[in-house]
């Protein structure tokens, strides 16, 4: 295939009102697929469905809060009758909370496990069943660079975003044979609602954000759109040969050895 497209595929996305998920939506619509945009926003999500189908797409939002069973089973089954079917699966919805293990509230590990890492275990346990009748397909799943290191006072969230690994892992083994490849994309910072709500947290939410930008080897932070493209490699037949694999989309954030790069004395590669 000269290039990348999803002509007649259904595209589930979640969290597909804001962000990353926005940004992947509008992509995909871009690449010829039926999309199914699932969010608990439904503000959001409506809006992301109808700027796609004014520009000629094909969207159809779900309401649908995807930390919980009944809800992802019945909006899973509502859209294969509706499009006959799954081909890809972009399980993206993720909330981030902060707090060491101290302070992190039973309810709220509860909490950030369910929405980062059930939700993905649920999106997929509903999803495989039909991408397996279409025969096969791809699942995308939304790590971060905190699934392979760990920032302080996010203990909950670390955890959920390393064990969105090892589900990846698991899964890609065990559907590899059924024709489905099971990756993660790790982000470094993006440019999303979610990012800017936590910059906001700071009285001085555009010196956290440049300071961020620093903590990249390329000096910024990315912008969802980027993130978006990786997914849709991921998640295309360009990808044939690719399952269960950890995608750093991070402009470098890693590369440094032992954490150089998150110190303003760092390498400096961006500040010179
Ligand atoms: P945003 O908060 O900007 O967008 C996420 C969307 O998902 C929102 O519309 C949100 O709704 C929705 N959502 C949250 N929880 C649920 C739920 N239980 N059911 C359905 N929808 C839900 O986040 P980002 O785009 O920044 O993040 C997307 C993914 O990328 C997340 O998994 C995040 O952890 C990951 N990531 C983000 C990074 C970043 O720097 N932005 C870096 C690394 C990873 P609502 O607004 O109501 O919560």
């Amino acid at each position: 295939m000269d290039r990348i497209d999803f002509n007649n595929k259904t595209v589930v996305i979640t969290g597909g009102g804001k962000g990353i998920g926005q940004a992947c939506s509008e992509l995909f619509a871009r690449l010829g697929a039926k999309l199914a945009v699932l969010d608990r926003d439904g503000e959001s999500g409506g809006h992301t469905v109808s700027s796609i189908n004014s520009r000629g797409g094909s969207a159809k939002f779900f309401e649908c809060d995807v930390s919980k069973a009944a809800q992802v089973n019945q909006t899973i089954q509502e859209v294969c009758s509706r499009f006959g079917g799954i081909d890809v699966l972009v399980s993206n919805a993720g909330i981030q909370e902060y707090g060491d293990v101290v302070d992190t509230t039973e309810e709220l590990w509860d909490k950030v496990m369910s929405v980062n890492l059930k939700s993905c275990f649920l999106v997929s346990k509903a999803a495989i069943p039909s991408i397996i009748e279409r025969g096969g397909g791809a699942i995308v799943v939304v790590g971060s660079v905190q699934s392979m290191t760990a920032i302080g006072n996010s203990a909950a969230y670390v955890t959920a975003k390393h064990g969105l690994l090892g589900l990846v892992r698991a899964m890609a083994l065990d559907y590899a044979a059924k024709g489905i490849r099971v990756n993660c994309v790790c982000p470094g910072a993006i440019d999303t609602p979610m990012l800017r709500w936590a910059a906001n947290l700071d009285p001085n939410p555009q010196k956290v954000i440049e300071t961020c930008g620093r903590m990249h080897a390329m000096g910024r932070i990315g912008k969802p759109e980027e993130v978006a493209q990786a997914i849709a490699y991921l998640a295309s037949s360009w990808a044939s040969f690719i399952t269960g694999a950890a995608l750093l989309v991070d402009g470098g954030m890693l590369v440094p050895a032992g954490g150089m790069g998150f110190q303003e004395s760092g390498t400096g590669a961006a500040t010179k």
